[in-house]
């Protein structure tokens, strides 16, 4: 009885806020990094975990680039799981390079190499994910020659940087495509992501991990922030999800973290949602719809 009444009581609670988001995913943050695949998460597992979740595309960044290769390789697994890849080029052969990436020339070296040698899903289209802590080194001389790589090579830039180096790294490149990981994980105000976002036309942000999202009203449900509802409702194209799996942590967390965005998803206009969940990252990797 007592489980019947909870059912009842979220079922209700279900309707209240209306139906969750039902169609595609693109997860456009997504690491399989060594500690996953030489750990718990062979690729069966990562795969099952996105054809459960209707993640249908994923950009696949991996440190090192092996995890993104092994993805890549996979044609056979990943056509039956219904997930594309779109490889991008991480700038780290392991922890150390995050630090220091910014002023190693092997680095942009590497990344000139492995952007040659392509992989089996194709040739990559971005570079990233790259952090940088300090803004004042997205001035520095090896940034500046990825941001004009990815610009010449059309190649997406996907980048974990505070709103200064937005600015610092766009002047590098006017005309690369900036992918802002996590939209400022610093939370930037809805005012200065509006800013930016008029100021670079090609400037996109994926909002995993973006604090100030979600709001509780005052019956404790919580709900898009009314400020970032807003910013999403005059941005609709501009907008992609993640799951930034870094640590093995994420990929148990999988299921709750696409459940969270479908329940958020759910809360916009159904084109609204479509755009966000899926059709930007389709339209900006040319990817066919499921
Ligand atoms: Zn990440």
């Amino acid at each position: 009885m007592k489980s019947l009444a909870a059912l009842c009581l979220l079922l209700l609670s279900a309707w209240a806020r209306g139906a969750d988001y039902s169609g595609p995913l693109f997860d456009a943050h997504l690491h399989y990094n060594e500690d996953a695949y030489e750990g718990p998460h062979p690729l069966d597992d990562v795969l099952a975990r996105m054809q459960r979740n209707g993640v249908r595309a994923i950009v696949a960044n991996s440190r090192p680039n092996d995890g993104t290769k092994a993805l890549a390789d996979a044609a056979v697994q990943t056509r039956a799981a219904g997930v594309t890849v779109v490889p991008f080029i991480r700038l780290y052969r392991n922890r150390a390079d995050y630090g220091s990436w910014f002023r190693d020339e092997s680095i942009y070296s590497m990344v000139e190499q492995e952007y040659a040698r392509g992989t089996a899903a194709g040739p990559y289209r971005g570079i990233g994910e790259f952090h940088l802590y300090d803004s004042a080194n997205a001035s520095g001389p090896v940034a500046r020659k990825l941001m004009q790589f990815a610009e010449q090579k059309r190649l997406a830039v996907l980048a974990h940087v505070d709103d200064v180096a937005i600015d610092l790294l766009m002047a590098h490149a006017p005309g690369a495509r900036l992918i802002w990981a996590h939209t400022g994980i610093g939370g930037p105000s809805a005012a200065r992501v509006q800013a930016l976002m008029e100021r670079y036309p090609w400037l996109m942000g994926e909002l995993s991990y973006r604090p100030g999202l979600s709001c509780t009203d005052d019956r404790g449900r919580t709900q898009l922030c009314p400020d970032w509802r807003a910013l999403m409702l005059k941005f609709p194209d501009r907008f992609l999800i993640g799951s930034d799996t870094w640590i093995n942590q994420r990929w148990l967390y999988y299921d709750g973290l696409m459940q969270d965005y479908r329940r958020w998803l759910g809360e916009l206009p159904p084109q609204v949602a479509r755009r966000i969940a899926w059709d930007n990252g389709a339209m900006l990797f040319q990817l066919v719809s499921p």
